[in-house]
């Protein structure tokens, strides 16, 4: 067997989430303010050092990474760096999360590369209302992508949907409609008080329990014991075998006991929660030593030792976590 990284709880951490820029085409209101700015060149990962850290991290005992971002498939050489990954030996599955704009020329390139899954991000329906959401977002192009990726080979696609009241609490059950008709999943997030992005979150959170009340009252329920490996919690629904609702509701059911990732910012920051602001930077050591890894797994493990019980998110008052969700990995 291989090497093993346990935290000091012992967790056994072997998910690693990797963003692999900051940047992105959309400007999600739960996700950046209006007016972001972005990293300097000079202080992002190069696709050389995303490589090594990556390997770096499956040779300590990671065995599933997700690149994200920001948006994943705007940085150039992205699919090279997802065929570099994907071959490394130790490594059970790549795969991303994507807001979808680039995948109807991307999908089968990345499946080529070897990315297992795509999870998508999509919030509405309407035209409008996703451009109101995502600040520029073309519907059309995601829904375009969302096909080219159901059709390009990947094990699973996903559907993500972050609800909020007042936004789009009313288009669940056709986003849910949506997925069933092309027999894929669909999880339905609580939004997360990650930055401060001019507004209070408080005011539009939705649980998970008011989503799934929402849904029982149009299609029967089946609990479900099953994993995926992350925070979500699965239903099946009984007249549609082919697609799974999942649930991540970290404000309303804590899951951190079996938390089993950290994650990279890429400006080469370890993240050992992402509801707490404590990091470890990586980049110097990274840069430092080009030609040997022995620092960076030091680092790394006695970082795992430093990994917090549990997230301290809360709705209420300040912003507590001033990092964005782009800047984190999400
Ligand atoms: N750009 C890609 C996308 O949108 O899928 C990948 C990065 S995005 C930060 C990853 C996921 O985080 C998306 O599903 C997005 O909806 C979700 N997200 C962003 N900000 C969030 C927040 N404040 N709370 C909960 N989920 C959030
Ligand atoms: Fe971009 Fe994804 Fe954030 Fe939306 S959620 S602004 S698509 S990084």
């Amino acid at each position: 067997m291989g090497n093993v990284m346990q935290d000091g709880f012992g967790r056994q951490i072997d998910y690693l989430r990797m963003s692999v820029t900051d940047r992105c085409d959309f400007r999600c209101l739960y996700c950046m303010a209006a007016n972001m700015t972005f990293l300097p060149r000079q202080q992002v990962l190069t696709l050389e050092e995303l490589q090594r850290l990556a390997s770096l991290f499956v040779g300590q005992g990671v065995r599933k990474i997700r690149l994200t971002g920001g948006e994943p498939l705007i940085r150039p050489g992205i699919v090279d760096l997802c065929r570099h990954i994907a071959a490394l030996p130790g490594l059970r599955e790549l795969v991303m999360t994507s807001n979808g704009s680039q995948l109807p020329r991307l999908a089968r390139p990345l499946v080529d590369a070897g990315v297992k899954r795509m999870n998508i991000s999509l919030d509405s329906l309407d035209r409008q209302r996703f451009r109101a959401i995502t600040r520029n977002g073309d519907l059309d192009q995601v829904l375009r992508g969302i096909d080219a990726a159901s059709t390009a080979g990947f094990e699973r696609v996903k559907l993500n949907c972050v609800v909020m009241q007042g936004r789009n609490f009313d288009e669940v059950l056709p986003l849910l409609q949506y997925a069933i008709d092309l027999g894929i999943d669909i999880t339905f997030i609580e939004e997360m008080p990650l930055g401060d992005v001019g507004r209070s979150r408080a005011e539009s959170l939705c649980s998970s329990d008011e989503v799934r009340a929402l849904i029982a009252t149009r299609h029967p329920l089946l609990d479900s014991a099953e994993n995926s490996g992350g925070p979500a919690r699965y239903v099946r629904l009984a007249h549609h075998p082919d697609t799974r609702i999942g649930f991540i509701s970290p404000n309303s059911h804590n899951f951190c006991g079996s938390c089993n990732r950290v994650r990279m910012t890429v400006e080469g920051r370890l993240l050992l929660c992402l509801g707490q602001e404590d990091s470890v930077d990586l980049r110097g050591l990274l840069r430092r030593y080009p030609l040997d890894d022995q620092p960076l797994v030091s680092a790394l493990r006695q970082a795992l030792q430093r990994k917090p019980l549990r997230h301290d998110f809360s709705l209420e008052g300040e912003v507590q976590i001033l990092r964005f969700m782009n800047m984190s990995g999400g």
